[in-house]
């Protein structure tokens, strides 16, 4: 059996659309004011919650279901399947979904068909879901909610399928304002917000320049939705993310930050935006292979546009490795946010963060986004580093670790 005949199987985390990309970040500059009773007892910025329960909502991804073939179909169906698969894989959904429909349609009651529909549909609708337009959005539910019907015994997408309906009440009627590469939505019943987004989007729009030209990637132009940007007051964020009042921001497609006074707050917002919107820019340039550390430690460098502040960032996070034991590579190459122990998590940031500092000073300040790039055409970004610098990572590391006892 060619392994390609089979029922689709992939994860959409696989699929780079968004069980990958689900970092969320602790916003409270260090020490943490306040004490939330579901605040991790450390309060280093950029933290991930770690009570387990509260992690389900940003952390929906498509299990592998089981390997099987159409079994007695016709040939012109088995093939028509193959085409299928073969336009699923390249990224066509809609092609892939008009092949699976027919297939369906000729043998309803076959159960890989309608797997395989289920599959197609529940990509093109996790894809679409952060689409700018709202009758999109709607689309991607309803294709979502007939995937669930067509394979009911997939929790991943009955899963998925409940948080996007849970994000979509949480922004319904939203104020909506959009800047040139940034669709803006958020609770417009509140004057504080109605002035504020006056003084965001200009910081997003900022970010995107700044971001474009260090990425090389620019991810609205050609046609691609803009990015979007919710902001919630904390409560709603909460109900809508199911991540703790204390969260800071989360980019799961969209970039979802809670907000309760704009002008107040603008400081760390802007600091929180720009963090988010570098995992938007890691995410288009790199796709979902980038390991852990580098896209959390990217995005806190980029942080700061003012570099003495961005310095300071760095010290606290060489601070906080001090006379500790930095966790090896492979430990940190899926999502931190899947680290379970508090303080393991808050050497990981800390970690990824030095780490592409010391790469930045080092080796060259391209080199993290040539390692971001890389993953997009399967290179590992430990490769891609090798190649340029002729050095392995490993290494590199362990100079960091003797560096941070000086
Ligand atoms: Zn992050």
């Amino acid at each position: 059996m060619r392994a390609r005949d089979a029922l689709l199987t992939l994860c959409f985390a696989g699929a780079g659309a968004y069980g990958a990309w689900t970092w969320w970040e602790q916003r409270q500059p260090e020490p943490a004011p306040r004490q939330d009773p579901a605040q991790p007892a450390f309060a280093a910025p950029d933290l991930p919650e770690v009570s387990g329960h509260r992690r389900d909502m940003a952390q929906v991804e498509l299990k592998k279901g089981p390997a099987q073939e159409p079994r007695g179909a016709p040939i012109e169906l088995v093939r028509k399947n193959r085409q299928a698969i073969d336009a699923l894989e390249a990224g066509d959904y809609v092609r892939a979904i008009e092949l699976f429909e027919a297939c369906h349609a000729a043998l309803p009651a076959d159960r890989v068909f309608a797997e395989n529909l289920a599959e197609a549909l529940a990509r093109k609708a996790n894809h679409d879901f952060d689409s700018a337009d709202d009758e999109e959005r709607a689309q991607a539910q309803s294709a979502m909610r007939r995937a669930h019907e067509l394979a009911p015994a997939r929790k991943d997408i009955e899963s998925r399928l409940d948080q996007m309906e849970r994000l979509a009440k949480s922004e319904a009627g939203f104020w909506k304002d959009s800047s040139e590469h940034f669709d803006l939505s958020y609770d417009g019943d509140r004057d504080d917000l109605l002035g504020g987004a006056f003084l965001i989007t200009p910081l997003l729009e900022r970010a995107y320049q700044q971001y474009g030209e260090l990425f090389d990637t620019w991810p609205v132009e050609k046609g691609r939705p803009k990015i979007r940007v919710v902001l919630y007051r904390k409560e709603g964020f909460h109900d809508a993310t199911g991540i703790g009042h204390w969260a800071g921001g989360l980019f799961d497609g969209t970039v979802r930050v809670p907000v309760e006074n704009i002008q107040k707050e603008k400081n760390d917002l802007e600091r929180v935006l720009r963090h988010e919107i570098a995992h938007a820019f890691i995410s288009s340039s790199g796709g979902a292979g980038v390991p852990g550390w580098l896209n959390e430690g990217l995005a806190q460098y980029l942080e700061y546009e003012s570099l003495p502040a961005r310095a300071q960032r760095v010290q606290n996070a060489r601070e906080r490795l001090r006379g500790k034991p930095l966790l090896p590579l492979a430990d940190l190459q899926k999502s931190l946010a899947e680290i379970g122990d508090e303080e393991q998590l808050q050497t990981a940031y800390s970690e990824g963060l030095a780490l592409v500092e010391w790469i930045d000073r080092n080796f060259g300040e391209r080199v993290p986004y040539q390692m971001v790039a890389g993953c997009k055409q399967q290179k590992s970004a430990a490769d891609t580093f090798e190649k340029r610098t002729g050095q392995s990572l490993e290494s590199v590391l362990s100079d960091l670790a003797l560096a941070l006892e000086r």
